[in-house]
């Protein structure tokens, strides 16, 4: 029986087959099919006799490395990897639900979920229904009904909003729903959704897996049975398979993923200090911090704070969002360091203004009622060192406050 290792050598080793050459990397079979020795191997491999690759649709050697290591990794049965991150969400719920069933999902979305459950379910008579992720009486009230499937983010995005994964989950059986956990803020490191009762995990490897801003891809894992009888069919024939040049990609970026993480998550929690005691900011969302509305589920459900910080710029009169936004664009625009770009997870750090890119079509509605404002930063803290950050955060705020002093000369 295979020792059970741990995760920092799972990431390194998990799924690693060697072909007869004994290489010491991860091969790349980049190859789109197969040959056989003759027609009645052929045959045989597709009345599944035999165990032979077909087509890198339905499988590929160097794909299956990553989805050994990730399965390894996340402790689930079975692992498929996609294209994108959005094409293991879309999988994961259309494998799954049928016209007359309902999902309910936590509003705090991922901007493209959103979009699948708000608009793309309903084409196809599947009723979504959004509740407000960390107020369990909303969950229990929609959840009082037949419902066939839970899809939650936690932390959220860009809000780092908690949901109670293992409350949900109880109320999500009792529905009769399956659970699918949007796992990417927390990585398969600080936070194990499978542990606390979900039955699906979905990620997007574009995030901190590959970390190094080259490739995109997605995975979703979860029981054998499921995996293998409801996801691996509408993954073979819709085909959002993922190239094996990117799976190898990703395989490599693996091997590093607990360092980066972890020295992420370092950075990222003294950056939030810092940002708490300067005049500039109205307020810093990171879980760990004893000032985020959910620091004690957060620090139950997950064992480090993450690698993103959620602030507020102030900026002219509170409630004039003009002159929020011109404040916070101000910051943006006077930092040097960090990059202004709406991808998270990377060795770079990287800050966002939702409200004019990812969470621009939501609406000015759906964005007051995530608390997205016009003064709202997101900040993905990346490697660098973390004072030349610092550095680069208090340049970017004096350059607001100094326009604030001018301003009210
Ligand atoms: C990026 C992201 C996705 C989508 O992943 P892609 O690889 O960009 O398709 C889904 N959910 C969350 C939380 C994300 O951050």
């Amino acid at each position: 029986m295979p020792r059970n290792f741990r995760p920092a050598t799972q990431l390194v080793r998990g799924g690693l087959n060697r072909t007869h050459h004994g290489e010491t990397a991860e091969a790349l079979f980049l190859t789109s099919g197969f040959v056989y020795d003759d027609a009645e191997q052929a045959e045989a491999t597709f009345k599944n006799e035999v165990q032979h690759y077909q087509y890198s649709r339905f499988g590929n050697p160097t794909v299956a490395m990553l989805e050994d290591r990730l399965a390894l990794l996340e402790g689930a049965e079975a692992c498929k990897v996609t294209a994108t991150g959005m094409a293991a969400v879309h999988a994961a719920l259309l494998c799954h639900l049928k016209t007359g069933d309902r999902l309910v999902a936590s509003r705090a979305l991922f901007g493209s979920c959103h979009w699948i459950v708000s608009t793309l379910l309903p084409r196809y008579g599947i009723e979504g229904v959004f509740v407000d992720g960390a107020d369990l009486d909303q969950w229990r009230e929609a959840l009082s009904r037949p419902t066939a499937m839970v899809l939650l983010e936690s932390p959220s995005n860009p809000m780092l909003d908690m949901v109670d994964i293992a409350a949900v989950s109880t109320l999500a059986h009792a529905a009769g729903a399956l659970v699918v956990v949007d796992n990417v803020f927390a990585t398969p490191l600080l936070q194990k959704p499978f542990a606390l009762g979900a039955d699906v995990v979905v990620y997007s490897c574009t995030k901190h897996m590959d970390g190094q801003g080259r490739v995109l891809g997605g995975a979703v894992l979860g029981r054998r049975k499921w995996v293998d009888e409801t996801l691996l069919p509408f993954i073979r024939n819709t085909g959002p398979s993922l190239s094996p040049f990117n799976a190898w990609v990703i395989l490599k970026g693996l091997e590093t993923l607990k360092l980066r993480v972890d020295q992420m998550c370092r950075n990222a929690a003294a950056v939030a200090d810092f940002l708490a005691e300067r005049a500039e900011v109205a307020r810093v969302l990171y879980p760990f911090r004893a000032d985020h509305p959910q620091h004690r589920l957060a620090t139950a459900q997950m064992s480090a704070g993450g690698t993103l910080v959620t602030f507020d710029v102030k900026g002219g009169p509170a409630g004039d969002p003009r002159s929020q936004k011109d404040a916070c664009f101000r910051f943006m625009n006077a930092l040097e360091l960090v990059d202004v770009s709406n991808n998270l997870g990377d060795s770079k750090s990287l800050a966002t203004h939702p409200a004019t890119t990812t969470h621009m079509r939501v609406g000015p509605e759906e964005r007051a009622r995530l608390g997205i404002g016009d003064g709202t930063v997101r900040l993905s803290v990346g490697l660098e060192d973390v004072a030349d950050l610092i550095e680069d955060l208090a340049i970017a705020l004096d350059a607001v406050g100094a326009a604030e002093a001018r301003a009210a000369e």
